[in-house]
């Protein structure tokens, strides 16, 4: 059980930076298999999410608001909202969701120019 408030905070920074930078690098036009393969991510990510109210609450938000995988832009936006559903739930601030896709570009894709370091 995941009871320590400090670390359940930390982990749920953590998880939602790789949920959105995953959303943010998706692709732009992906194969039925790329899409496919982020459903599967995020429902097995629900169901593995190591703090198990978390997990709870946040396989009813799934129900109700399935991953959109259509299009990176559909899956930012989809992340971004949910994620405000769970904000709004423990009583934190709204995040201004239109810019989402510049908020998590980590410059990490493959897409990317190469650094020289
Ligand atoms: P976080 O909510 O962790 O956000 C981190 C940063 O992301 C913010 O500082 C901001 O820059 C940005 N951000 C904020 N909102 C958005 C948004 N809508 N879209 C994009 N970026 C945004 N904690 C609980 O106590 N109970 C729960 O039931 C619970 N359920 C969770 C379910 C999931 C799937 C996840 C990933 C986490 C859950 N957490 C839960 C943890 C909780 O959401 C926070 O991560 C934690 O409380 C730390 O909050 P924070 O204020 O530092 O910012």
């Amino acid at each position: 059980k995941l009871g320590n408030v400090t670390a359940k905070a930390e982990l749920g920074r953590a998880a939602w930076k790789v949920l959105h930078t995953t959303f943010a690098r998706f692709p732009e036009k992906p194969t039925d298999d790329e899409k496919e393969a982020l459903r599967s991510f995020v429902h097995l990510f629900q169901r593995l999410y190591p703090c198990g109210e978390c997990a709870e609450h946040f396989g009813k938000v799934l129900a109700k608001y399935p991953p959109q995988v259509s299009s990176r832009s559909a899956a930012a936006t989809w992340g971004c909202y949910v994620h405000n559903i769970v904000n709004k739930r423990l009583g934190k601030p709204e995040f201004n969701c239109e810019n989402i896709g510049d908020a998590y570009d980590c410059g990490c894709g493959d897409d990317e120019p190469k650094s020289k370091d």
